[in-house]
């Protein structure tokens, strides 16, 4: 993971270099100032896969959570679980980001955003997003007809092709392997 990392870098990257899961939790949190628990842990530990610090990433989910609720609200029900993926509270394990096979076989519930979104979308939802995200029609197409074969992996492959105008040569097994591909295409 890199350093140095700030909250304000966020936005930026998320469309850059955000796989799909990871932008539109991000895109979520930014425009409902909450997620549920599943989304803070999913994407707390990829941002700290980022490279966000503790303190970075208690600063930027207490601006975004405070604009709906109490800080105190915040400070009580919610820095816990952020705290927590850092090793910081409970057993103090230090936890590492979740894996594409964990997050494809999470359960997502209805309200819940977490998951991969090549998974748990319905196919009208995938279209859309992907065309907001400007990927071309047929690499929409074919993202959709491997997601049509339970190929969700190389489905995100294909994305990150159609968005990065590269190939690459190995499946997507991880987030933060994706950010730090693309991370690395676009520096
Ligand atoms: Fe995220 Fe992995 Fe799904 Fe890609 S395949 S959207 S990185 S969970």
């Amino acid at each position: 993971s890199g350093s140095a990392v700030t909250p304000e870098m966020l936005d930026g990257m998320s469309k850059q270099s955000f796989p799909l899961c990871m932008r539109h939790l991000h895109e979520t949190l930014r425009s409902t100032h909450h997620l549920k628990h599943g989304g803070r842990i999913q994407y707390g530990l990829f941002i700290k896969g980022v490279g966000l610090s503790l303190e970075s990433s208690l600063k930027f989910w207490r601006e975004e959570f405070s604009k709906n609720m109490d800080i105190d609200k915040f400070e009580k029900q919610y820095a816990y679980t952020i705290r927590h993926n850092y090793g910081k509270e409970g057993k103090r394990v230090n936890y590492s980001p979740h894996s594409c096979m964990k997050i494809i076989n999470a359960s997502v519930g209805p309200g819940e955003n977490h998951g991969c979104p090549f998974k748990h979308f319905d196919a009208a939802v995938l279209r859309q997003k992907m065309t907001m995200n400007r990927v071309p029609q047929p690499a929409i197409q074919e993202i959709v007809d491997l997601v049509t074969r339970h190929h969700y992996q190389i489905a995100c492959q294909r994305y990150f092709e159609a968005t990065h105008n590269t190939e690459v040569d190995s499946g997507i097994q991880h987030p933060n392997q994706y950010f730090i591909e693309s991370q690395k295409i676009l520096n």
